[in-house]
């Protein structure tokens, strides 16, 4: 069909430089190990933390609410879609993150820009690390509230933003909580201090931090001990939960306001059964077997400790999210397409998920992953690195 040759050209033109990605289609399960093309790759490139996606407890938690209430909802929430197990399932979200109520969201996406986009007015502001999520810079462009971008966990960047805000009703600073791409973790007792001391409003995003840090999973605020400290809570139940969706944990009227105007969360269908009930059951999974999140941390000091001492930059990393910074995008590219051929999936990041020139091989090692498939792993990135002279 004719029509869209702009777009043709510009498909093009990021094949040319490096930056076109295709889809990659897996074949079976998400595990440690993961079967592309008919071959079976170490996965290093999921989110699947606590490999929970395959856990047999969320299984049969979804097989049975299939059995029992079908595949879907056919409602929105407001409507007629919010059955017994959604609130159920909330009132336990909250007991487990210590605060008063949390909302469940369709994704930890929808989560970002339906709070960011409902709860400030054009007499408030909106302060944000350069780095947070692709959703929470989408929330802010559809909030009318004002805006301010502070340098990377830059502490005095943002008392100078604070500073700079005074004449706002509402100031909310907002942080990931673990950095998605450098894995990182947001200086959260530093910015609660600040926000304090200017009276401003806190929001963390807990993505890669729910089931990961804090006793159990709780997440940083946990990690940090600043219960009753940071305003919302935003986490997904997408990445160490094993399942789909985002929540926000926060006050009973957070949680009301957000009913009545979080447009994403007013207008777009509840989670199925299956879904809702294989997150209870994560829940109970944290709550029962600790062991996981050990393990999950075990083999990410093993692994890391290993890129290290091969001589690999990984950045700034603190959590189970390791980059092995490239630098160059086709070369990142390039040994991306080497590993495979290695028996080892760990994608390639490259501009605009990242800074240009900050290419990246971003791996995500889990709790299922055996120490021999991470010794084959740091094996295959050590025999790449030296063909490709990234490593002397
Ligand atoms: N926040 C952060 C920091 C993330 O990394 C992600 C996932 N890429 C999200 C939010 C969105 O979560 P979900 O995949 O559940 O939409």
């Amino acid at each position: 069909m004719k029509g869209f040759e702009y777009l043709e050209q510009e498909l093009q033109e990021m094949k040319n430089k490096g930056l076109y990605r295709s889809l990659t289609d897996i074949q079976g399960e998400q595990g440690a190990t993961v079967q592309i093309n008919g071959k079976e790759l170490i996965q290093l490139s999921s989110n699947n933390y606590l490999g929970l996606t395959t856990h047999p407890r969320l299984r049969k938690a979804a097989i049975e609410a299939v059995e029992k209430y079908g595949a879907g909802t056919g409602s929105v929430r407001t409507i007629a879609g919010t059955f017994s197990m959604h609130e159920e399932y909330e009132r336990r979200l909250a007991e487990f993150k210590h605060t008063e109520a949390a909302l469940v969201f369709q994704s930890g996406f929808t989560a970002n820009v339906g709070v960011l986009s409902s709860l400030l007015t054009d007499q408030d502001v909106v302060i944000s690390d350069e780095l947070n999520h692709a959703s929470i810079i989408d929330g802010i462009r559809l909030t009318k509230a004002g805006r301010k971008i502070y340098k990377h966990n830059d502490m005095a960047d943002l008392e100078q933003a604070l500073k700079e805000t005074q004449e706002y009703r509402k100031r909310l600073v907002v942080t990931d909580g673990v950095f998605s791409m450098d894995g990182d973790i947001a200086l959260l007792p530093e910015i609660v201090e600040l926000a304090e001391k200017y009276d401003a409003l806190v929001m963390v995003d807990d993505a890669h931090a729910s089931g990961v840090l804090g006793a159990n999973g709780r997440g940083t605020v946990d990690h940090f001990g600043l219960h009753g400290r940071v305003h919302i809570q935003v986490g997904t139940l997408s990445k160490a939960i094993g399942v789909l969706g985002g929540y926000v944990a926060s006050t009973k009227a957070v949680r009301d306001y957000l009913i009545h105007k979080a447009r994403p969360f007013l207008f777009s269908t509840s989670h199925p059964p299956a879904v809702t009930a294989a997150c209870d059951a994560a829940l109970d999974v944290l709550l029962e077997e600790p062991e996981l999140i050990e393990k999950l941390w075990d083999n990410t000091k093993f692994f890391k400790k290993g890129l290290e001492e091969l001589g690999f930059d990984t950045g700034r990393s603190d959590t189970p999210i390791t980059p092995v910074i490239i630098g160059d995008e086709a070369a990142c590219m390039k040994f991306a397409d080497e590993l495979i051929q290695e028996g080892v999936y760990a994608q390639g990041i490259a501009f605009p998920t990242v800074a240009k020139g900050k290419a990246r091989i971003r791996t995500i090692v889990s709790a299922v992953h055996s120490r021999e498939q991470l010794e084959k792993a740091l094996f295959s990135f050590g025999k790449v690195g030296k063909k490709l002279s990234i490593l002397g």
